[in-house]
């Protein structure tokens, strides 16, 4: 028996305000003039000055604004880091990924990337990755993807949507200010949040499940029951709960798998572009069979916040398009593996699925 060995994030700062702290942090690490810090900032704060502002620019420091419309593609990483690579004389000090799931994922891979020759595509799986990265930093601006701990950074290739899983992928740095989370619209914020109360599900329901995973799956519930369900919380106080909530989820799925509700949302992802917050809830909405208790209290979750999910997303495919993604679901073994146990296939045939995506 081998035991994965995991590495973590080697530093995280929390605190509201912690992000006036980042030329601070940054500081021991420029390595010269002219290695750059190349700042990832979501779009969505352009013309943000309380945000923008503090993002502390010196030498031929960069801030680069991307959009999290789309999740990100490895064709973009692969844009981004001929960018750097052209542009600048030496290797840069280091990537700041400051936003979602979408931009702490781009910021892990151009990371990997600026260190490791050929294509992002060619990383894509376990382990592949021969070099370790540039000193990369996250820095959270809304919670429950885990993105900030994982060891994974999920892309969308030429072939496949999977993740660069390695040792040099997680965080050297991450960043947790509660304040950031602040302004994030209502239905995102439950979209991505449940990404987080969907984890613990997932894991704490697997047949994967260990102590190890448990202790992180059982807290990050907790904290989860405590935003979504209760009437109890400050603002900020759910602000600060959310914050490490995501924390814990990733950690959780860490040392296990998500289950039914990722494997199927990725289908939806690969075929439509459906976004990994919302394409869970769809997914998930419908799971009683799988998921009852977990089900039952995401209707209360729903209910309380008056969230209406897409329906109708697969009325209009053809049977090719059924197909596609129902492939790209069943080709997630581990995670049918976690959710059902062994003989998974028996309970997951195509037909079933089929008629699962139907009702979405
Ligand atoms: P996201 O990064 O896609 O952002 C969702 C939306 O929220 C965007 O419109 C964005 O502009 C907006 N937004 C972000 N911060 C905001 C703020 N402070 N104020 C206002 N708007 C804000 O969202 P996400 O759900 O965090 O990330 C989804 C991505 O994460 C997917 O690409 C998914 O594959 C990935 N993911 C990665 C892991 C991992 O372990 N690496 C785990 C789960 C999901
Ligand atoms: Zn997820």
């Amino acid at each position: 028996m081998n035991f994965k060995n995991f590495p973590m994030v080697s530093k995280v700062v929390f605190g509201r305000g912690s992000f006036n702290q980042l030329e601070e942090i940054l500081l021991l690490k420029r390595l010269n003039v002219n290695a750059p810090f190349i700042f990832l900032v979501d779009e969505v704060f352009q013309g943000n000055d309380k945000i923008t502002s503090r993002i502390p620019l010196s030498y031929e420091d960069e801030i680069i604004f991307i959009s999290a419309e789309e999740e990100p593609k490895t064709k973009q990483v692969d844009a981004l880091v001929e960018h750097i690579i052209l542009k600048y004389k030496d290797r840069p000090s280091g990537i700041i990924g400051i936003g979602g799931g979408t931009l702490l994922d781009l910021s892990k891979a151009v990371a990997i990337m600026l260190t490791n020759k050929g294509e992002t595509s060619d990383y894509q799986g376990w382990d592949l990755v021969k070099n370790p990265a540039i000193y990369h930093v996250g820095i959270p601006t809304i919670s429950g993807t885990g993105a900030e701990v994982s060891r994974t950074t999920v892309l969308t290739g030429p072939e496949k949507k999977l993740g660069i899983n390695s040792d040099y992928t997680p965080f050297d740095q991450v960043l947790l200010d509660p304040e950031l989370i602040e302004d994030v619209p209502t239905q995102q914020w439950f979209y991505t949040g449940m990404d987080c109360y969907i984890h613990c599900i997932e894991s704490l329901t697997g047949t994967y499940l260990n102590a190890f995973s448990q202790s992180y799956g059982e807290k990050a519930l907790e904290l989860c029951k405590e935003i979504f369900l209760n009437d109890d919380l400050s603002k900020k106080e759910s602000q600060d709960k959310l914050m490490m909530a995501s924390w814990h989820g990733g950690m959780s799925i860490a040392y296990s798998q998500v289950g039914v509700a990722h494997a199927m949302s990725y289908g939806l992802s690969y075929l439509l572009g459906t976004k990994h917050g919302v394409g869970n809830c769809i997914v998930f909405d419908h799971l009683e069979e799988f998921y009852p208790e977990g089900v039952k209290l995401f209707k209360e979750m729903k209910a309380k916040h008056n969230i209406k999910l897409p329906q109708g997303l697969c009325k209009d495919l053809s049977d090719k398009d059924f197909e596609m993604m129902i492939d790209v679901a069943l080709g997630m073994v581990p995670l049918w593996e976690n959710a059902l146990g062994n003989n998974w296939h028996k309970t997951m045939t195509r037909e079933k699925l089929r008629a699962m995506y139907e009702l979405m």
